[in-house]
């Protein structure tokens, strides 16, 4: 499950592990309150870190080790400077503590040859299902675009969405770097190197 962690509180977080949640991804961005607030416009970071704390003792007492609990941080000119102390302060709440580039979507690219040298492990890793039941196999926030999700819930089951044709062939897509039928994974990993 990916969240802002804005609602987590010890007893939802509970009731998530007895439903048998796997994986809590939360993306926090700041390892302050002033930067979060910069980042996400909401001053929530200290509600969302006490949560995590009393989920770490939970987690501890109880001998638990799912839910994996993941905090991650685009990286950007607003939170480079924290980048060392979040690591160094999430270590200690989270299982995984991760940084990521961050993905221009803004400048436009080049898509007279969509080929790339980068690759993707996404669609192998994950499927991720929209409020309105749209199921694609990443989480980069093109879900709701209809020619980028694979099929909605109401129609076709999680496996069968996992094994489709649509599925395969955007993996192997990926896999070779030949994105021509996928201008959404292009202009993904294109906006990588800006
Ligand atoms: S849009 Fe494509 S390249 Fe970007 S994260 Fe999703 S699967 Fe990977």
């Amino acid at each position: 499950m990916h969240s802002n962690g804005h609602f987590l509180t010890i007893d939802r977080f509970i009731r998530l592990q007895e439903l048998g949640l796997t994986h809590l991804l939360i993306s926090l961005d700041a390892v302050t309150s002033e930067t979060y607030l910069k980042v996400r416009g909401r001053a929530k970071f200290n509600d969302i870190v006490k949560s995590l704390q009393d989920i770490a003792k939970y987690k501890k007492e109880h001998n638990l080790f799912f839910p994996v609990i993941r905090i991650s941080m685009v990286e950007t000119d607003v939170n480079t400077h924290e980048r060392e102390e979040f690591i160094s302060f999430f270590s200690e709440l989270a299982e995984i503590v991760e940084v990521q580039p961050l993905v221009d979507h803004i400048t436009e690219v080049d898509t007279d040859n969509m080929t790339t040298n980068l690759r993707c492990h996404q669609p192998w890793q994950r499927m991720q299902i929209g409020v309105k039941g749209e199921m694609s196999l990443c989480c980069a926030g093109y879900n709701a675009q209809k020619d980028f999700y694979i099929d909605l819930f109401e129609s076709k089951s999680i496996s069968e969405t996992w094994q489709s044709d649509q599925a395969e062939e955007m993996r192997a897509a990926l896999h070779r770097g030949n994105l021509k039928n996928n201008e959404y994974c292009y202009k993904c990993l294109a906006g990588r190197l800006n």
